[in-house]
């Protein structure tokens, strides 16, 4: 029998709602991931009986679905939400004690629906399942993909799609959103058992500091700094960070319009809703502040019980956000160029490449991928006259250092050859829709060791053509 908890349901009931999935009568298994399986500890034996009881063709025993309530800001907005597709399914524990959320996606209408189907396209969950499973092996926190299946039923979007839902796996899905519709919503009793409650799940090591909602406060700033770094190292851009879509333990989550980077520019953005492009690549440091000062601001009546004081201390913790930021995400750039000390004196050094990949409209991946393998030879651009200087400057840092092999392994650790193209992952998808699943296999096969150059495989390296790129969009809710 699988083993759920439900350590969620003590909270106060305003911040759930009870609801049962829909019931499917022919769903059909898409991908499953059996190394996912194997990491919950969810016996073989199991495996068969938590696809049925996801599909909803078993009850699973004693069962409490949920979905959870949370408001946000959205594209800089006050909302009031909560999962308007999504159920949490309940809580597994693996055999190193980690408790993890199942949770489903596209299983139907909740409380929170409002105007929507709560249902999801066969499409846009296969993406969400190929784009967190290339997250989690590029070694960066996000949520994990158990399984996607067919409905069998058609969904209305601007045409009908075949419906599904997707299984993901997270250590919690409380969110900033949900400190929002506490602190909005709910009574000072509230947000005080929701802090608590956090603590004691996600960090109990601060449990019993002396402010520990404002050491909550400090972990989430620290989390969410190291996670927006390691997007920025890999050209991820998330494309909308929301509040509600800010994991409170440091996951990526919600991949909606999310989008690798090709031609590198601060600018970048291929969400179609992002107008604007509040959410573009270059932006993100400053979105996370922002949204860590919507916590910060959530938190206030539990920091301490003097309003100017509680003030003062959150308004310290946010004033440290820049030089932490220029401090870790600098260290991150000079691993990619394979320099492993703190040096300010260096951080010229990466801005001087960015600005060379701006101007000369460089690849992000390809370019570091090249300096890592020595690929810079006299043809093209990076061989070129305008890129020399800084090639001879960097060069002779690294020869100076005399540490060349461990710069080159720091390099190969850091620097991916394989990310998922935008272009390769439209084509793996519109071919998985219509039933063929070999491209999206291989391409989760080629995802799955993305730091693992191999010449045979350099086609997958290939960015797109720059018509492609220009007319790209991605699209969320669907
Ligand atoms: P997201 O953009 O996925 O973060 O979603 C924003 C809000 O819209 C959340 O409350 C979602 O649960 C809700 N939502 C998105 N799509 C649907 C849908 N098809 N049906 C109901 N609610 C939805
Ligand atoms: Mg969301």
């Amino acid at each position: 029998m699988l083993n759920l908890e439900y350590s969620y349901l003590s909270l106060p009931g305003k911040f759930y709602q009870l609801v049962k999935p829909a019931s499917f009568r022919q769903p059909e298994t898409v991908l499953l991931n059996e190394a996912l399986l194997e990491e919950l500890a969810i016996p073989p034996a199991n495996h068969q009986e938590l696809v049925s009881f996801l599909l909803g063709k078993e009850s699973g025993g004693k069962t409490s679905p949920f979905a959870q309530a949370y408001a946000g800001h959205q594209f800089g907005n006050f909302t009031n939400l909560g999962d308007g597709r999504a159920i949490v399914m309940g809580e597994c524990i693996t055999a190193t004690n980690q408790r993890f959320d199942i949770q489903l996606k596209g299983s139907g209408r909740t409380l929170y629906s409002r105007g929507g189907d709560g249902k999801a396209t066969l499409k846009a969950m296969l993406r969400e399942y190929l784009i967190s499973e290339a997250m989690h092996h590029l070694n960066i926190p996000t949520s994990r993909s158990l399984l996607v299946a067919k409905t069998g039923e058609l969904v209305q979007r601007e045409t009908e799609h075949d419906g599904a839902v997707l299984a993901r796996v997270m250590k919690s899905h409380i969110r900033i959103g949900t400190f929002e519709y506490a602190s909005h919503l709910g009574t000072t009793e509230d947000l005080g058992a929701l802090s608590d409650y956090t603590i004691h799940r996600l960090y109990p090591e601060i449990e019993h500091e002396e402010s520990p909602a404002l050491s909550l406060l400090k972990k989430v700033m620290t989390v969410q700094i190291d996670l927006v770094v390691n997007w920025m190292r890999v050209g991820f851009i998330h494309g909308v960070m929301n509040t509600d879509n800010v994991s409170i333990s440091g996951e990526t989550f919600d991949y909606g319009p999310c989008a690798f980077m090709n031609v590198y520019h601060p600018d970048t953005v291929f969400s179609s809703i992002d107008r604007n492009g509040r959410y573009a690549f270059g932006n993100q440091p400053g979105i996370i502040k922002w949204n860590i000062a919507r916590l910060a601001e959530a938190l206030l009546p539990i920091i301490h019980p003097e309003p100017s004081t509680a003030l003062q201390l959150a308004q310290t913790c946010i004033d440290q956000f820049d030089n932490i930021w220029v401090e870790k995400y600098y260290e991150m750039m000079l691993l990619k160029l394979g320099i492993e000390k703190k040096a300010p004196e260096l951080y010229l050094l990466v801005d001087e490449l960015l600005a060379l990949m701006q101007n000369l409209k460089l690849d992000y991946t390809n370019t570091f991928l090249a300096l890592t393998h020595d690929k810079v030879t006299g043809e093209g651009t990076l061989g070129g006259p305008e890129f020399k200087p800084w090639l001879d400057k960097w060069k002779n840092i690294l020869n100076h250092s005399n540490l060349y092999e461990q710069a080159k392994t720091r390099m190969k650790e850091n620097n991916p050859a394989f990310v998922p193209r935008n272009h390769l992952v439209e084509e793996a998808l519109d071919s998985a829709v219509n039933g063929n699943l070999d491209l999206i296999k291989q391409l989760l096969v080629v995802l799955g060791k993305p730091y693992h150059y191999q010449e045979n495989l350099s086609h997958f390296t290939i960015p797109p053509p720059p018509v492609f790129e220009n007319e790209y969009a991605t699209y969320c809710g669907t």
